[in-house]
């Protein structure tokens, strides 16, 4: 999964408007951009195999950013990070922190079992990769809809201010 990751920024967004969206879409990206540092630095390893539907990743060792306990303490330090750094509310920095874990939870949906439970352990993931077609549908879908929530989310706060402008609610 890649650009259906955005839609749980756009969710988290439309329930908690006090986390910055540009946050919230690092946030559901997170575990990934940690990923391409791992990868590039050998830390994890991946490799590539054409035969394979929908995605053509072999996500051989990933122990760092896509195993559960890794998923867990990402999203805990990052909300940890943004409520120090930035200095967000306590909801808006769960907010974040939720968005870090979704992550992992739409990565199961698509992924061949390359998810580890614990370091070393049973790896899982439901192998939506093995049908493009469909794997792609529910990532528009996942954008399309959590999209409409986040729009709807800010006519609602621009009506409850009473102006016609764009919320200026932070970026
Ligand atoms: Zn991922």
């Amino acid at each position: 999964m890649f650009v259906g990751h955005y839609a749980a920024a756009m969710a988290a967004k439309a329930i908690e408007p006090k986390a910055p969206m540009w946050t919230l879409a690092a946030a559901s990206q997170l575990v990934d951009i940690g990923w391409s540092a791992f990868i590039i630095t050998g830390v994890e390893h991946a490799s590539v195999d054409p035969s394979l539907p929908g995605s053509t990743l072999v996500l051989d060792y990933m122990p760092w950013t896509h195993s559960l306990p890794a998923a867990l303490a990402w999203s805990a330090g990052a909300a940890l990070l943004v409520m120090v750094l930035l200095r967000l509310p306590m909801w808006a920095s769960v907010a974040v922190g939720l968005t870090v874990f979704s992550h992992w939870l739409l990565d199961l949906l698509v992924h061949r079992p390359d998810l580890a439970l614990w370091p070393g352990g049973e790896r899982v993931g439901l192998a939506l990769w093995n049908y493009p077609v469909i794997e792609q549908a529910v990532e528009i879908g996942l954008i399309a809809i959590c999209g409409a929530a986040w729009v709807a989310s800010r006519k609602t706060l621009d009506g409850l201010r009473g102006r016609r402008s764009p919320s200026s609610d932070s970026w």
